[in-house]
C-alpha cells in the first residue's frame, strides 16, 4: 500500500519524465528478454508517449488503511510464508547463475552495493504504538512505518514485499553484487522509514530500492515505480539523487514490464508507469539513488492474481534485478 503515507498531501511533485521516457532507455542485458516480451506489449509500449502533467495522481485513499481486515493471528506465523530459503543463497537463487557459490560471487558486479527494502513488517500489524511514533523525514513529520495492505484474502503485503526482496537478493548476489536488506523478518516491527533511509545511505549502495504493492480499489490495475521529487527541508535534500534516481527507476519500469507483462499503473502516473512524490520519508531522507516500486494492486483480483503467484513474483524479481543491473552498467 501507500507504505509511509498513511495521510497523502496533495501532490506537489508529479511530474512525468520531460525528456526521455523509460521505455527509451533500456538495458542491453535485458534486450533478450524483451524478446520474449508479447508482440502486443512492444505496441503497447509505444502507445505510451502520452505524458500527463500527474495532475489526479493522487489515488483515493485506501479505505483499507490500516489493513483492518488483515488477520493479526497470521502475522506470527508469516514471517517469511513463501519466501525462498534465505539462508541458503544457493539454493535459494533461482537465476541461470544459480550455480555461483553461496558465498559473495563474483560478477561483472563484484563492488557495487544495493540496498533493498521490504516495505512494511509482518509484525506491524501487532505494534501499532511503535509504528505510529511520528519520525522526522525533513520536510514533515510522519508514522514510524505502516503496516501495508493485503490481498482480500488475507495475503499480507509485507509478505509479498519480503518474498521479492529476498528473490531479487538472490538475483542480484548472482551477479555479485553485495546486498544489504532493511530488514528480514528478524526484528518484530518496523524499521521506521527514517531508518529504512538510514540504512541505504550509511551502507553507501549504489542504488536502493523499495519493494511494495498498493492497496487502492478493485479495478485499478498495474505497476508504477515511485522517483523522488527534489525537496530541501531539514534532514531532506534530494538535489543530487533525483536525477540518477529518475534513471534507476526509468530501467526499472521498463525492465519490470517487459519481464512481468504487467502494464503501467491505470489509475495514476499517466500511463508511464512513473510517479514522482515529495512525501515519502524513504525518499526524502534518501542520499543514495532510490525508488520504490508498487508492484501490483492488492484489492484487484486480477493483479492479486499474480502477487500471490511465486512464479510470478520471480518474474517480478528478475524484472526489478535487470533494471538495477541495466542502471549499474552489469
Ligand atoms: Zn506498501
Amino acid at each position: 500500500m501507500r507504505y509511509d503515507d498513511s495521510s497523502p498531501s496533495p501532490e506537489s511533485g508529479s511530474a512525468v519524465s520531460p525528456d526521455r521516457p523509460w521505455y527509451a532507455r533500456r538495458s542491453t542485458l535485458v534486450v533478450a528478454a524483451a524478446a520474449v516480451a508479447p508482440a502486443c506489449l512492444a505496441g503497447w509500449l509505444l502507445t505510451q508517449v502520452l505524458v500527463s502533467d500527474g495532475a489526479g495522481e493522487r489515488p483515493p485513499k485506501a479505505s483499507a488503511a490500516s489493513g483492518p481486515d488483515a488477520k493479526p493471528g497470521a502475522a506470527p506465523a508469516t514471517g517469511s510464508p513463501s519466501a525462498p530459503a534465505a539462508s541458503a543463497p544457493a539454493s535459494a537463487s533461482p537465476s541461470p547463475a544459480a550455480s555461483a557459490a553461496p558465498a559473495p560471487a563474483k560478477g561483472p558486479l563484484t563492488g557495487r552495493t544495493v540496498v533493498i527494502d521490504p516495505g512494511h513488517n509482518t509484525g506491524n500489524f501487532k505494534h501499532s504504538r511503535e509504528i505510529n511514533k511520528q519520525v522526522d523525514i525533513g520536510t514533515n513529520r510522519k508514522e514510524c512505518d505502516t503496516t501495508g495492505t493485503t490481498t482480500n484474502a488475507g495475503y499480507m503485503e509485507a509478505e509479498f514485499t519480503l518474498d521479492v526482496s529476498l528473490r531479487l537478493r538472490a538475483v542480484l548476489e548472482a551477479q555479485g553484487v553485495k546486498v544489504v536488506l532493511t530488514h528480514q523478518a528478524d526484528r518484530p516491527w518496523g524499521p521506521c522509514i527514517d531508518e529504512r533511509a538510514r540504512i541505504g545511505n550509511e551502507a553507501a549502495a549504489d542504488a536502493v530500492v523499495s519493494v511494495h504493492a498498493d492497496g487502492v480499489s478493485a479495478g485499478s490495475r498495474g505497476f508504477h515505480v515511485i522517483l523522488p521529487a527534489t525537496v530541501k527541508a531539514g534532514g531532506a535534500d534530494t538535489a543530487k539523487i533525483v536525477g540518477p534516481s529518475r534513471e534507476l527507476g526509468e530501467r526499472i519500469a521498463g525492465n519490470f514490464a517487459r519481464t512481468t507483462g504487467s502494464a503501467p499503473a491505470n489509475y495514476l502516473g499517466g500511463g508511464t508507469g512513473l510517479v514522482v512524490r515529495d512525501d515519502l520519508g524513504g525518499l526524502n531522507l534518501s542520499t543514495r539513488p532510490k525508488v520504490f516500486i508498487e508492484c501490483g494492486n492488492m484489492r484487484d483480483a486480477k493483479d492479486a492474481a499474480q502477487l500471490t503467484s511465486p512464479e510470478w513474483r520471480q518474474k517480478a524479481a528478475q524484472g526489478i534485478a535487470n533494471g538495477i543491473v541495466g542502471f549499474l552498467g552489469g
